[in-house]
């Protein structure tokens, strides 16, 4: 099995920023491809610049790391002082695939995007090289159907936690084809040189973690509606108070992105002919009103709290 010596996590968002950086900081050089920006922020315009520069088109990644190392304290993702964290996007820089040794996709939670790029990752793909999807909780035997050939052995779940690199857990969910080996060469990837403790999931819907927080974040938000809660209210008590640390009900909503969870309770949503299990994952008139107004929380600046 091969040594991970570079990896490419595609994806720049809340996710993939932070697990490119984690990598770096073990070591790992890391390419971090986003999309070009479809438009230019005023700045771009009145500075005259086109969507064809190099700093316009990869944007997405380069705002995602400035945007981590100004939360993060110095040294982040920087190791004897040489960064390690190059920023790109899928349009220019695919071909720089060849050389990783292990490819994330960490992008937008949904199943149709995900399997197209898995396609596109199986053309580019150096034989050896470990794929793994961050998806909180897509089937990855659904997404594993976009790939026709021996890649499908080396195609995996590494569920990371938000932030990266914070907590702990990673789930690793092996896929139908998934080389035992490379669940083995993954589990230790992480374990030892990404410090995190490893569960195996089996691949249902939201894998285990995730089955259990949304239902019980989903929960809180119905019986707060029902008793007449507000925010602050509920943050209270299911933080603190619960022994928990004070990022509790609706700023962790507001950390994970609304948008991202209301794919995540689709999920399983979608997926479940239980009436009951219907009814516990469908996702609240509140979070759906937020989510098409924009307000998707802490990366557009606003969700149910406002970021100052
Ligand atoms: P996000 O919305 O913050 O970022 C997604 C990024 O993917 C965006 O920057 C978008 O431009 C980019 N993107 C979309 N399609 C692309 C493509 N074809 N090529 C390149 N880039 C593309 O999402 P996120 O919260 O970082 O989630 C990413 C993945 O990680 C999802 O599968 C999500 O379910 C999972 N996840 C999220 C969390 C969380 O707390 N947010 C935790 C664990 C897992």
């Amino acid at each position: 099995m091969k040594t991970i010596r570079t990896a490419a996590v595609i994806g720049s968002g809340v996710m993939g920023a932070g697990i490119a950086a984690h990598l770096a900081n073990a070591g790992i050089r890391v390419r971090l491809l986003d999309r070009v920006p479809d438009r230019l922020t005023p700045q771009e315009e009145a500075s005259g610049a086109t969507t064809a520069s190099p700093a316009v088109r990869n944007r997405l990644a380069t705002d995602a790391l400035a945007r981590l190392l100004k939360t993060n304290p110095a040294p982040f993702y920087e190791e004897r002082g040489s960064r390690l964290v190059t920023p790109g996007n899928v349009e220019d820089d695919f071909e720089s695939l060849r050389d990783a040794d292990w490819i994330i996709e960490a992008i937008t939670e949904r199943l149709d995007w995900k399997k197209e790029l898995l396609a596109r990752i199986e053309r580019v793909w150096t034989p050896g090289t470990f794929v793994s999807s961050n998806t909180s909780g897509i089937s990855i035997a659904a997404m594993a159907e976009a790939i026709a050939g021996p890649m499908r052995a080396f195609f995996l779940g590494t569920h990371f936690f938000n932030p990266p690199r914070h907590m702990p857990l990673v789930e690793i969910i092996p896929g139908p084809d998934t080389d035992a080996e490379v669940v083995t060469a993954m589990r230790d990837v992480l374990e030892r040189r990404l410090g995190k403790g490893v569960v195996v999931a089996k691949d249902t819907p939201n894998f285990i973690a995730n089955r259990i927080g949304t239902y019980g974040l989903l929960a809180t938000l119905k019986l707060m509606a029902e008793g007449g809660y507000t925010v602050d209210e509920v943050d209270a008590v299911t933080g603190p108070a619960l022994g928990r640390p004070k990022s509790a009900t609706f700023r962790t909503l507001d950390l994970v992105g609304l948008d991202t969870f209301v794919h995540v309770a689709n999920n399983v949503y979608e997926r479940t002919d239980d009436p009951a299990e219907k009814e516990a994952f469908a996702v609240p008139d509140v979070l759906a009103d937020l989510v098409s107004r924009g307000r998707l929380g802490e990366k557009t600046g606003e969700g149910f709290y406002k970021k100052v």
